[in-house]
């Protein structure tokens, strides 16, 4: 060794010392262990000699992170976020490991959900789009995230940039072959390839809703899975129930979901997962009687949804005992939990079985089954978009989707009220709720009705009025954009969804609910042309709403105007607007009653 290089080694063997003297050192206020881990980062990036060292990095990048969970209210803490992102990604150039990727997606998308408000957070956002459409080659996850940006921070520095590849996305995602529904079996037959089968997904609690003639069984997983369904016939010669099972791949279950959970609503007796492979995890549902089911994935976060329809062979056990008060079960239930099974607990009393529809198509110029059989509206479900963790869209000034939702749901319950109507509404708070219970509530309840409110967002600001949807498959690509904003989905969730929906819109309540969207928005227009001058109408339109699916009852969507127009953003902001919004609903609910009993009687 030279004199030189000798010199050098105890020179480097000097700074990497004293760069860890100062990593130890100890500090307990955020600001100073944020200069600290700063003046680390400025050293590390000036020497040739540590930045050759991973764990460096990593020591730095954990200072950082550090921060973020020792003080989570601080100023420091997103700051901390960002440059934890920042620090993983750089790294992954020279590992091009997945694992270092996932970090700085997970330090980013923590910053941009939990620091919303931060002038980092649509950044943040912004550099896990482009991880994921770079790097992950998930350009659907991108989307979806270029797509929140645009609505979310329209006056952010990411808008344009965002704009620009949602745009193109939107355009090549829409064109993939892959987007066309599937025959027949829900469970997609050919599962997405890219999955990786190094980093298997966990399957972490199942949940589930029983209510009469249907139950809905929810399997929550920490990332997207590939998933295939199989139905087992009965073997009396065994004694073995018929059988329903979900392979769930690749996939490791949660060890906190060893035992089986107890169903034993009429329709399913129990729910068990189980490590069926080394990495695949199998979910088996012991039927005791079923007709029909459907399976599909939901996002935001990943769980499968598997509904099982048919008629209950035993009174449900879960649904006779009224122990709570209506309201508060109806908050249990659809309050759910993702770590634990939620208990089958509907608190509604059993009512004498309604006239049961058969499930054929029914011609448009008929009268509707609905009709036919002369059935009043009595009970309607309202369900207030969004709440909680999810404001939904946000307005140019910053009002927040969630709290217009919910205001215009309880104006329109006083007036329905008014009227005699039961209503129930899926939330009265500012509380989250899972989209995927939603409409569970208004199937336990037997409502007769049920109506999603929401506001609309347009990357275009100049975009404004009123629209009712029911569900549909959709070919606008305006349309499917609100649909993958309103399902917090991407367009592969979209497409899986659709896979489904050629078995759904066989049933006559979609006639139904096309006929109710109509009359919806045909009232709405006339009754807010005073405060709203020009008011465009956009229709009654099909979209492939989550929130819409397996509702047994007439089931719309109502877009009340747009929250990203600012003129209509004003108009929200103020309490007549939001009330003659409600009474145009409650005119249009009157509306459909009218023509709805008026057939039956001309029946008779
Ligand atoms: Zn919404």
């Amino acid at each position: 060794m030279s004199i030189l290089s000798q010199r050098n080694l105890i020179l480097s063997t000097i700074l990497i010392l004293t760069f860890f003297l100062i990593l130890n050192a100890r500090a307990d206020n955020p600001d100073e262990l944020f200069r600290n881990a700063k003046k680390n980062l400025e050293q590390l990036n000036s020497s040739p000699k540590l930045k050759k060292n991973r764990s460096n990095w990593l020591a730095v990048i954990q200072q950082f992170e550090k921060i973020a969970q020792a003080y989570p209210g601080s100023p420091e803490a997103p700051k901390s976020l960002y440059h934890a992102g920042n620090l993983y990604t750089r790294i992954s150039e020279h590992s091009h490991s997945k694992k270092d990727l996932k970090s700085a997606l997970s330090a980013f998308e923590n910053l941009g959900e939990n620091y919303s408000q931060d002038p980092l957070a649509d950044d943040a956002l912004f550099h896990a789009a482009e991880i994921h459409r770079t790097r992950l080659k998930n350009p659907e996850q991108a989307y979806v995230l270029y797509n929140k940006i645009l609505t979310q921070y329209t006056e952010g520095d990411m808008a344009l940039k965002a704009r620009y590849w949602a745009t193109r996305l939107g355009i090549k995602l829409a064109s993939k072959p892959e987007n066309k529904p599937p025959a027949k079996n829900p469970a997609p037959a050919q599962s997405p390839p890219e999955l990786d089968i190094k980093n298997p997904v966990t399957v972490q609690a199942i949940r589930h809703w029983s209510g009469p003639e249907y139950t809905r069984v929810v399997i929550d997983l920490s990332d997207r899975a590939n998933y295939r369904r199989h139905l087992l016939r009965s073997d009396p010669e065994n004694n073995k129930p018929p059988r329903l099972f979900l392979d769930v791949y690749p996939a490791r279950i949660s060890p906190e979901l060893k035992d089986p959970i107890i169903i034993s609503d009429g329709l399913l007796n129990r729910a068990r997962a189980s490590q069926y492979r080394k990495d695949v995890v199998r979910i088996v549902l012991d039927i005791n009687s079923f007709e029909k089911d459907t399976v599909f994935q939901m996002e935001n976060p990943f769980r499968l949804v598997m509904d099982i329809e048919g008629k209950a062979e035993t009174a449900p056990q879960a649904v006779t005992t009224a122990a709570q008060p209506e309201g508060q079960a109806i908050e249990n239930i659809i309050a759910g939990s993702t770590t634990k099974p939620v208990e089958p607990e509907p608190k509604i009393k059993p009512e004498p079985a309604a006239p049961v529809a058969p499930i054929t198509p029914v011609a448009p110029s008929a009268p509707t089954l609905a009709k036919q059989l002369g059935l009043k509206i009595r009970k309607i479900v309202l369900d207030p978009g969004h709440g909680g963790k999810d404001p939904g869209a946000i307005g140019p000034s910053g009002l927040q989707e969630k709290n217009i939702n919910l205001k215009v749901a309880r104006y329109l319950r006083d007036l329905l009220e008014a009227q005699q109507y039961k209503v129930k509404m899926t939330r009265d708070s500012d509380v989250f709720v899972d989209l995927a219970g939603r409409n569970v509530v208004a199937n336990i309840a037997k409502a007769d009705l049920f109506i999603s409110i929401h506001t609309n967002a347009s990357p275009k600001r100049e975009t404004a009025g009123i629209e009712t949807y029911y569900l549909g498959t959709t070919r606008n690509p305006e349309t499917m954009r609100l649909a993958a904003q309103e399902n917090s989905t991407s367009p592969r969730g979209l497409s899986d969804i659709e896979g489904i929906l050629q078995d759904l819109l066989l049933s006559s309540k979609i006639e139904e609910s096309n006929i109710f969207a109509g009359s919806v928005v045909r009232k709405m227009i006339p009754g807010v042309k005073e405060l709203n001058p020009g008011v465009e109408s956009h229709g009654s339109k099909p979209a492939p709403f989550y929130v819409l699916v397996h509702a047994r009852m007439p089931a719309i969507l109502v877009e009340v105007s747009y929250i990203s127009n600012p003129k209509e953003e004003n108009l929200l902001r103020q309490e007549d607007y939001l009330k003659t919004l409600a009474q145009s609903i409650a005119d249009g609910i009157n509306e459909y009653e009218k023509g709805y009993l008026s057939a039956a009687n001309w029946k008779e």
